[in-house]
């Protein structure tokens, strides 16, 4: 039972590359930072066009607007604006 086969030093090498040329701004989380964000893009009931980010790394999520962030009260409040509950 030995083992004479040395064990390479394998470490994860740290991303470099978090922060890219050409990068649109708000592309990182504004939580932790990540770079790990999904955008997406849709219109709300009312006719408003919004941003969902969601981060990958920290589950952070933001709602924007083209006039900036959007509280998700407010998204709430204009998704539900014109639906009908009966
Ligand atoms: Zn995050």
């Amino acid at each position: 039972m030995k083992s004479n086969a040395p064990i390479p030093d394998q470490r994860p090498a740290q991303p470099s590359s978090l922060t890219r040329p050409g990068a649109r701004s708000g592309a990182t989380c504004p939580s932790c930072g990540s770079a790990r964000l999904t955008s997406l893009s849709m219109t709300l009931t009312d006719g408003t066009p919004v941003n969902f980010s969601s981060c990958h790394n920290c589950e952070h999520r933001v709602w924007a607007d083209e006039q900036g962030s959007l509280a998700f009260a407010d998204v709430l409040t204009r998704a539900t604006k014109k639906k009908v509950v009966s």
